[in-house]
């Protein structure tokens, strides 16, 4: 690990610093500032680097590179002089909450579980991943437990152990350490190697919420977040549910009921309109004209199945030598068109020319929508269907 000694690691807090510009040069896309020292945290241990200000050039992105650290700016600024710069800490602090947040969580599924954590990456969720399966009830559990740990409002410790008290400590770390090893300690919670920055206590986090498990490869991934981004969630949800509590006139704990309820009166009603868009069907293929060359029938409600049973009707029961059924959708009339007499494959070019459509099939069966009025419909059908015969 690497000596850790840089403002950041001092003084976590710090928003605003003083600092020598000890270089400046023109990378590939951004200007590369090293300066004497530096408030700027390093993209590093799944927490993204700093972003905010070196004198009046906003910087972009910061990274470690051997022993310096390197700020990427989107100007110049000059080799050898003093500059303010300012720490964008809304960003900054809002890193420090759901890192320490994730310390608690993964904590606390270390010591009950014994599962480690083998993934971690701050997104617009915090992901986590640990190598041993989770239900959602046990990850409901660890929200609980680690909000309480919040409420306690403990510190969040940072030991420097030398080699002989280190090997006394059962801590959490993703690889062999050797050297300088930092140590964030949460009593009661968490004892993890880190590099990141973190609040001083755990009260600072204000809010831990879990919001998904997945299974991922022999365990699972949780989505988090923790602090003000957790409350924004929150407010979102919250917001959400009222809407649908207003809509629905439901107390805002039985929403999903109520959802429920109306899902399924929805089904109810789809099958009665359904049976009645069938027996009005029905009645109108009874009433159709017999001996037609190219029958023609509008009906709305009806689905494909209906459409292609009412075309062999027509056919059997008709003597039509073609027919088409036709029900108007969201997107224009659907229509199903049968003949047993011609080629309808011919056909399909020139009336989705003329009416706007989209669709085909084979010789005897050809179905799509079409983009046009009834009349237009109509007559176009009749016209290029009777040009077959
Ligand atoms: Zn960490």
């Amino acid at each position: 690990m690497e000596e850790m000694n840089e403002l950041f690691y001092r003084e976590p807090y710090t928003r605003e610093f003083e600092a020598e510009v000890i270089r400046c040069d023109k990378g590939r896309k951004y200007w590369e500032v090293v300066l004497d020292d530096t408030a700027f945290y390093p993209e590093g241990g799944g927490q993204p680097a700093d972003h905010g200000m070196i004198g009046d050039v906003p910087v972009i992105d910061v990274h470690r590179k051997g022993d310096e650290i390197l700020h990427y700016t989107e100007g110049p600024v000059e080799a050898g002089t003093k500059v303010r710069c300012v720490i964008d800490w809304d960003r900054r602090f809002d890193h420090m909450q759901n890192h320490s947040g994730e310390h608690i969580v993964s904590g606390l599924i270390h010591r009950t579980y014994g599962y480690e954590n083998v993934g971690f990456h701050m997104g617009d969720l915090v992901q986590i991943d640990f190598d041993g399966p989770l239900t959602w009830e046990q990850v409901r559990d660890i929200e609980r437990r680690a909000n309480a740990v919040i409420w306690e409002n403990i510190p969040v410790q940072e030991l420097f152990p030398d080699e002989e008290e280190l090997q006394d400590i059962d801590y959490r770390s993703k690889k062999e350490l050797q050297g300088k090893v930092r140590i964030i300690q949460i009593s009661g919670a968490d004892t993890c190697a880190c590099c990141g920055t973190h609040v001083h206590r755990t009260g600072e986090i204000g809010l831990i919420r879990l919001l998904h498990v997945i299974r991922h490869k022999s365990g699972v991934r949780i989505d988090m977040v923790s602090g003000k981004r957790a409350l924004q969630y929150d407010e979102a949800v919250f917001d959400q549910n009222h809407e649908i509590s207003v809509a629905l006139s439901a107390p805002e704990t039985a929403t999903a009921d109520a959802v429920k309820g109306i899902l399924n009166q929805n089904v109810q009603k789809g099958r009665r309109f359904n049976d009645l868009a069938m027996k009005y069907f029905e009645a109108v293929l009874k009433t159709a004209p017999e001996n037609e060359k190219v029958s023609v029938i509008f009906c709305d409600g009806l689905d494909r199945t209906a459409m292609r049973k009412g075309v062999n009707t027509l056919l059997q029961e008709k003597n039509a030598s073609a027919a088409a059924v036709l029900s108007l959708e969201d997107s224009g009339y659907a229509y199903v068109i049968l003949s047993h007499q011609a080629d309808l494959r011919k056909c399909t070019k020139a009336l989705n020319e003329r009416l706007q459509g989209r669709g085909g099939g084979n010789a005897e069966m050809i179905q799509g929508t079409f983009q046009a009025s009834a009349e237009e419909i109509e007559t176009a059908v009749k016209e290029v269907l009777t040009g077959l015969f």
